[in-house]
């Protein structure tokens, strides 16, 4: 077994607890065992909800200052572990290393950037138009929220829900996938050396997910969910909530549209695709999904990506050198495979542009050429370094294309200036829109989606909110 850097047993009420059954965790690149970790019960997730409801009392009422203290610490021990976090990132995901690192420094920043919110949660108070009295509002921690995370980014899905809930004054249980639970148990026990007190924040690593998560949102003592993964499960787990009437906050799948339109700097547009298709190897819920290209830029910007994608060095993640890492399992390098398989019997030019390890779950970088819009690839969440290039003949025909899907997480607009980046971005129908870069995340900014890609904000200003309760004082003064 690889020697990895991290608790292997649940962390309930500030314990590490091991039970009797535990699972497997694989490094994708060439299947050997990382480690063994416990496989919690319904009860072992009864017990996490005790721990966070008993610890909710006190640390709701923690001074604001001392909660920010926390999540300051958590924040430096993250940036000055960053290589031992990155390395269990790449272990289990598969990710290349650059992007192992790269999601450590932004996880990082939501304990930075939170520390920062916890003294600013804003009141209000103002005079009723009528004036027969005042109207106070007040904004106040909900309680123990159940956090549920996916494997493509096992550290930053984890903070963006861990450090805006500790701000507000909640406490929580995270419940991380069964394919990368390592990094999550590093973050629980980084949390536990940062002064989180016992019962703050639970992890509860499990192969049940559904058992157990079932269990937790039906008892009465927990009182959010902040779900991040698939649309499909984000739809089960709603109704689930709905039964409860329990707030939800849903961080779901994405289709994401990349627009090149005529005028658009070809060699900018092709490093901010190579930033938006290939970072964590495609397997992003912002990841560009379906290119729609201007006619007369078709040729230049499929030749640029394909031969951007031939020069990418692939390997084990953990290996500094490698630009594209294995999937993280072979379940989903297959589900990528068989897309491209129906693609390829759509007529579609799917010849990779190189060849792929011949072990581990590797996936050789595609650009699909020849796309029409409405076939495989652009239905689909491809979740892979497969780019499809679909051709258009105006800036309304890419806008009416981008927009027809379920999904509207992001868009990506290559423009020939920013102003027309803008106009074109207002007519997107998703929550963020990236003009003539290919990245648009960041802990002070509002992410989240419009339509089946989720509810509610992580990060920025709104991040918070996710966890507080508004609480209106009427009181003539
Ligand atoms: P997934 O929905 O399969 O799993 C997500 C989490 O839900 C995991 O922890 C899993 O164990 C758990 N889960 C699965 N079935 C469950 C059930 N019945 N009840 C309770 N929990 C259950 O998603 P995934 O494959 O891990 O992640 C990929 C998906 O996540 C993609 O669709 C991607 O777009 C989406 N995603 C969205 C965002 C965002 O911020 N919008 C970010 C990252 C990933």
């Amino acid at each position: 077994m690889t020697d990895i850097a991290t608790p292997t047993g649940l962390l309930i009420a500030g314990e590490w607890q091991s039970g009797p059954d535990r699972f497997e965790v694989h490094d994708p690149s060439d299947y050997s065992v990382l480690a063994e970790v416990a496989d919690a019960s319904v009860a072992d997730g009864l017990d996490a909800v005790t721990a966070a409801h008993d610890a909710f009392a006190e640390w709701s009422v923690t001074p604001p200052r001392q909660r920010a203290e926390v999540l300051r610490k958590a924040f430096e021990i993250m940036t000055a572990e960053a290589d031992t976090c990155a390395r269990l990132i790449a272990l289990e995901n598969g990710k290349a290393w650059r992007d192992a690192m790269g999601e450590t420094i932004y996880a990082a920043e939501f304990f930075r950037w939170f520390s920062e919110e916890a003294a600013r949660i804003e009141g209000g108070f103002r005079y009723a138009p009528a004036r027969d009295k005042t109207i106070i509002t007040d904004h106040r921690p909900m309680g123990v929220a159940y956090m549920i995370t996916p494997w493509n980014f096992p550290a930053a899905m984890a903070t963006r829900k861990i450090a805006p809930a500790l701000a507000a004054g909640c406490t929580c249980i995270l419940k991380p996938p069964r394919e990368t639970p390592l990094t999550a148990l590093w973050i629980g026990d980084v949390m536990q050396r940062a002064g989180a007190p016992a019962g703050v924040v639970n992890v509860v690593t499990t192969s049940h997910a559904g058992e157990v998560s079932s269990a937790i949102l039906g008892d009465p003592r927990v009182a959010t969910l902040s779900f991040t993964g698939s649309t499909w499960v984000g739809k089960s787990l709603l109704k689930q909530t709905a039964e409860r009437v329990l707030p939800s906050s849903m961080e779901l799948g994405g289709n994401a549209p990349f627009l090149v339109l005529e005028g658009a700097d070809i060699d900018s547009a092709v490093a901010g695709a190579m930033i938006a298709k290939m970072r964590n190897g495609g397997s992003a819920c912002t990841a560009a999904n379906r290119f729609y290209v201007h006619e007369s830029l078709v040729e230049p910007f499929s030749a640029g990506l394909q031969e951007a994608f031939a020069g990418l060095r692939m390997g084990p993640g953990v290996e500094p050198t490698t630009e594209l890492g294995a999937m993280v399992s072979d379940i989903e390098r297959d589900k990528i495979l068989a897309l491209l398989d129906e693609a390829a019997g759509e007529g579609v030019d799917v010849t990779p542009a190189q060849q792929a390890p011949a072990t581990g779950a590797f996936v050789a970088p595609t650009v699909a050429r020849g796309v029409e819009h409405g076939s495989t690839l652009t239905r689909n969440e491809i979740f892979g370094p497969v780019a499809p290039i679909v051709s258009v003949a105006n800036t309304e025909e890419a806008v009416r294309m981008a927009n027809d899907t379920e999904f509207g997480l992001i868009s990506y607009v290559y423009a020939a200036d920013p102003g027309t980046g803008v106009k074109v971005a207002r007519q997107m129908e998703s929550g963020m829109v990236a003009i003539n870069r290919g990245i648009a995340s960041d802990p002070a900014a509002p992410f989240g989606g419009m339509k089946e890609s989720g509810l509610g904000r992580e990060g920025g200003f709104a991040g918070i909110h996710e966890f507080l309760e508004t609480q209106y004082f009427a009181v003539d003064l």
